[in-house]
């Protein structure tokens, strides 16, 4: 079960109050009546999304190539291909939400789920894997994931504890690099990125159909939660975008971990945002300005009006860097 303490008096917990703030009652009811409209305004990103009413999730089903498909609901946005080889999955969202994937699925085929690839050990990624590997899929991630979802996490960012996952929900199968899927007439390469989101994330290329699964590397039209306390970093974030873009072209139809299908252009954008904001608190950590100065500073500014309208605001995510930043 998840805890989900209160924010204390000092240090990051005061800090980042509006993230904090999100998990507070009133926000709570507003989420159980609004369910659907908080999914769309907020990204339904971990863990707010967390504490919604799974009842009224519905899943949305885009297609995005032959066989290929993105589903979208509540936590992560899942990948989909179908095809004569297997039926492939890329993410599983939350545990309540498994029966209505499924029903997604079976809208497209009768096949049974084989593989369910896990972009990294986050619950909003995760949270199918038990009634999938029940079901008979195979569940595919980096080593770290399998490791993280063995025992119990806490969550800096939003001083939340994670307890261990089941057993049955644990991956079988684990990489430490890459691992290839030669399924439906298409190569799947899952690359591990080190020090990403978090220290187990893998993005993952349909080459043929000109796809990539981005996980929560890449969250569209939000700041990033990057899961320091898990072993991401911002600059890990950008070389894997990084690696992404290389893979990419201007057709390349790219899947976020969180908000909407993206183009290319749309990937370099948010690398670059990251990037900018990443060098200006740099600096200013190297010129020994203070957690507060860094912050009234607003290495933001610009981007705000694009990117700072998700679950983490401007000052938040600025704190989120500079701490993961910090000496000491
Ligand atoms: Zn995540």
């Amino acid at each position: 079960m998840q805890q989900l303490p209160w924010p204390g008096e000092t240090g990051l917990e005061r800090l980042c109050q509006d993230a904090a703030m999100r998990l507070h009652r009133p926000f709570l009811a507003f989420l159980r009546r609004n369910a659907l409209l908080a999914v769309l305004a907020w990204g339904a990103a971990w863990p707010v999304a967390a504490q919604q009413d799974f009842s009224k999730v519905e899943i949305k089903t885009e297609k995005l190539a032959e066989g290929i498909y993105m589903l979208i609901g509540a936590g992560g946005n899942v990948g989909l291909s179908v095809g004569n080889d297997a039926v492939f999955l890329i993410d599983d969202q939350y545990a309540p939400l498994t029966p209505k994937i499924q029903a997604a699925i079976a809208a497209i085929t009768r096949k049974p789920v084989q593989f369910v690839l896990n972009t990294h050990w986050h619950e909003d990624h995760t949270g199918g894997n038990e009634r999938f590997a029940e079901a008979g899929a195979l569940i595919v991630a980096h080593d770290n994931v399998r490791k993280r979802m063995s025992s119990e996490q806490f969550l800096d960012f939003f001083k939340m504890r994670v307890a261990r996952s089941p057993q049955a929900a644990l991956p079988l199968v684990t990489f430490s690099a890459d691992v290839t899927f030669h399924i439906n007439g298409d190569e799947v390469v899952a690359l591990h990125c080190p020090a990403a989101h978090t220290d187990g994330d893998a993005i993952v290329h349909f080459r043929r159909a000109d796809v990539i699964h981005m996980g929560d590397i890449f969250f569209n039209n939000f700041y990033p939660f990057i899961d320091t306390s898990s072993g991401g970093s911002a600059d890990g974030v950008i070389a894997a975008v990084d690696r992404a873009l290389a893979l990419a072209t201007e057709k390349t139809k790219i899947i976020p971990g969180h908000g909407p299908l993206a183009t290319k252009a749309e990937l370099k954008a948010y690398r670059d945002m990251v990037a900018t904001v990443q060098t200006r608190i740099k600096a200013q950590i190297a010129a020994g300005k203070s957690m507060q100065e860094i912050v009234d500073s607003k290495p933001t500014r610009e981007f705000d009006a694009k990117w700072g309208n998700g679950f983490i605001k401007p000052d938040s995510w600025v704190t989120m860097l500079a701490t993961a930043l910090r000496p000491g």
